[in-house]
């Protein structure tokens, strides 16, 4: 069935993605973004789609655009980026939240909200379980980030539970693919463009910490069945189970460069989570949802695309 969507935060990298797949399927598409991290070159694609249409501003200030979807993606999602304002990071995950359970309770949608993995904060139970309340010191770094995803999540059920409006929660576990900025500050996108640029692969404290990673079009499927599905709000955790350690990712993207780049080490950045992974029964039993694309399949097709930033550059 065509659907209008509106995607906030949707010149970003999962919500660009989405936006693609979303047109492919035959819906219409809104963009809302203030480009703060999204880029509109994340949207080159669809700009001559009679079926997109582009909005920019902040999520705070969203007007009412008719919408039978509502996927809540906007905020700033790599530390890097979320902890450079991070009054701005609460600000627009807590008031973003409201405003788009708002519209969605005016116009009957359905909203989902792109919650995070970080909401378990440094896990003392691994994997981690959707049942897991979660380990977050509230006056960290992080806490701007997580933190606000938490008071999201909270919003979204009292939401539902006092008006009925038709919420979806999940947990986004790391995500990479094309469309990431290059200068996204996260793992996958800063090892690949260390390695394209012949500099050193910088690992982070010692690289034992674990993390699992999972390719943006397998996050993709994971957040369209989950709001197609329904009677089950969630939350339920998206992500890929195949855990490694940091220093293993970066030996993998040595091996695609080549074998060429040094490995450095540099100071663990304040309450960086030990480990990381999620467990996906519930996905895998309600969505009939599971990864499809290896680590392996999935770096390559990204190292491809930096490949391609870094030539057009040039
Ligand atoms: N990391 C690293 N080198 C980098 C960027 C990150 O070793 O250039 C580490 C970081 O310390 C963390 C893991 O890789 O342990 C994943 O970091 P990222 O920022 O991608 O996301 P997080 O999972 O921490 O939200």
């Amino acid at each position: 069935m065509k659907h209008r969507v509106l995607i906030t935060g949707g010149a970003g990298f999962i919500g660009a993605n989405l936006a693609g797949r979303l047109l492919h399927d035959g819906n219409e598409v809104t963009v809302y973004d203030d480009l703060l991290t999204g880029r509109m070159e994340n949207l080159a694609a669809f700009r001559d789609d009679p079926d997109f249409r582009f909005i920019e501003g902040e999520v705070e200030e969203l007007p009412d655009l008719p919408a039978d979807r509502i996927y809540h993606l906007a905020c700033p999602a790599s530390p890097v980026h979320y902890r450079k304002d991070p009054i701005k990071t609460a600000k627009t995950s807590v008031l973003g939240a409201l405003r788009v359970l708002d519209l969605a309770s005016k116009c009957g949608a359905r909203v989902l909200l792109s919650s995070t993995s970080e909401i378990y904060g440094n896990p003392l139970v691994h994997p981690q379980t959707e049942s897991y309340f979660g380990n977050v010191r509230t006056t960290g770094p992080r806490a701007c980030y997580d933190e606000g995803k938490r008071m999201a999540e909270t919003l979204f059920m009292d939401h539902f539970r006092m008006y009925g409006t038709q919420i979806r929660i999940v947990r986004i576990f790391n995500t990479y693919g094309p469309k990431m900025r290059p200068d996204d500050g996260r793992v996958v996108s800063n090892l690949i463009m260390e390695a394209l640029h012949g500099r050193p692969l910088t690992v982070y404290g010692d690289g034992s910490q674990t993390r699992s990673f999972c390719y943006v079009s397998d996050m993709v499927e994971g957040l369209v069945r989950m709001m197609e599905q329904d009677g089950f709000t969630g939350p339920v955790n998206l992500g890929n189970p195949a855990e490694m350690t940091v220093l293993e990712l970066a030996e993998k993207v040595r091996a695609l460069a080549g074998g060429k780049p040094k490995i450095v080490f540099r100071e663990l950045p304040e309450d960086d989570p030990v480990r990381r992974r999620p467990d996906i029964s519930l996905a895998k039993k309600m969505l009939s949802w599971e990864p499809a694309v290896s680590l392996d399949e999935g770096l390559e097709k990204t190292f491809a695309y930096f490949r391609d930033c870094v030539e057009e550059t040039v």
